[in-house]
């Protein structure tokens, strides 16, 4: 079967080849994974809709309270952005254990998170964020945040001829303290084992506010709002650290496959977890945490 590849100058212009095409069209932005699924056929589309050209769909600004960041912005623009790397620092490390520099420098941003899948880094720290994501499409736009986004294993709530178009990530208070962790258990480059994001907001040592994401271990990334709630108001020490990690194995409902067994997994929600939440405990956290740390591999 022929496979047409359009260009598009505007988001417009997508959308309305997306609304032509119908069921048989389909975004692609850097390509990574979608070649992936073309090639394994996943996917047998008959149109091809690139978007990766479209002018307005990509950049980094600020916005005062939040930074935006354009659905077609490169992992790599993105962690290299000396704005992200002052005010988000958590995203630049988890940023970079994504893959390889050379997936980095082509894999975007909304490429990610459109594609939907729960072992995606960014989609667990950005959750942690409480970012979202503005949609445009053929009955116009509208704000979604990534916990309504994200609905099943590749499956989002990103309607047939709709485009992410931008991601906004609000500032975290200074009170916060982030970290990101991967468990790998093959090579550095591979998917999470267990992905954890944490932040706690912290103030005269209680934590105000908590939200507790694991990825790579359910259909979508998931928050853990049992554990969030122990954190929230307490003092953060070994015992609500440990009660807390028994909550996310609780949530987790992770698959069996080569990277583990489901007992495994579940076992590793409660040790990366514990080792989170200890690290956030005794300070900021952030990229310079040898988890957090990326490198040019
Ligand atoms: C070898 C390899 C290793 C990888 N390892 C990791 C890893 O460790 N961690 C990780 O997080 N990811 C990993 N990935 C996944 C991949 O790099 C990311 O998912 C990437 O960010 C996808 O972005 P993209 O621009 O290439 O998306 P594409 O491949 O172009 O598209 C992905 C999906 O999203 C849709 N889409 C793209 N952009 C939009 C948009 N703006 N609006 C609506 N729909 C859209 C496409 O139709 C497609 O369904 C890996 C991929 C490969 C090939």
């Amino acid at each position: 079967m022929s496979l047409d590849y359009i260009r598009a100058g505007t988001t417009e212009d997508a959308i309305a080849a997306l609304i032509r095409g119908g069921d048989d069209a389909k975004v692609v932005a850097g390509g990574t994974a979608l070649v992936l699924m073309l090639q394994e056929g996943f996917i047998a589309p008959r149109y091809l809709v690139d978007i990766g050209r479209i002018a307005a769909l990509g950049g980094i600004r600020d916005v005062g309270d939040a930074v935006i960041i354009g659905a077609t912005t490169t992992l790599w623009q993105v962690m290299t952005s000396p704005l992200v790397g002052r005010r988000l620092p958590v995203l630049v490390g988890a940023l970079g254990r994504v893959a390889t520099v050379r997936i980095r420098s082509v894999a975007t941003l909304g490429g990610n998170l459109a594609h939907g899948d729960p072992r995606l880094d960014p989609a667990a720290v950005l959750l942690a964020l409480d970012a979202s994501v503005r949609l445009a499409g053929p009955d116009g736009e509208r704000w979604l945040g990534l916990e309504e986004l994200f609905v099943d294993e590749l499956t989002t709530a990103i309607g047939p001829a709709e485009l992410v178009v931008e991601i906004r990530i609000p500032y975290p208070d200074p009170s916060s303290r982030l970290t990101y962790r991967k468990l790998v258990g093959q090579t550095m480059d591979d998917y999470g084992v267990v992905n954890v994001a944490a932040r706690l907001d912290v103030d005269d040592g209680r934590c105000r506010d908590a939200r507790l994401v694991l990825g790579a271990v359910a259909a979508t990334p998931i928050r853990v709002p049992a554990a969030e709630a122990v954190l929230r108001g307490a003092g953060i020490g070994p015992a609500v650290i440990a009660q807390a990690a028994e909550l996310a194995r609780e949530a987790a409902d992770p698959v069996g496959d080569l990277r583990g067994s489901a007992g495994y997994k579940c076992d590793m929600v409660v040790v990366e977890v514990r080792r989170a939440l200890t690290e956030l405990a005794s300070g900021p956290g952030g990229p310079a945490t040898p988890a957090g740390r990326w490198s040019d591999s």
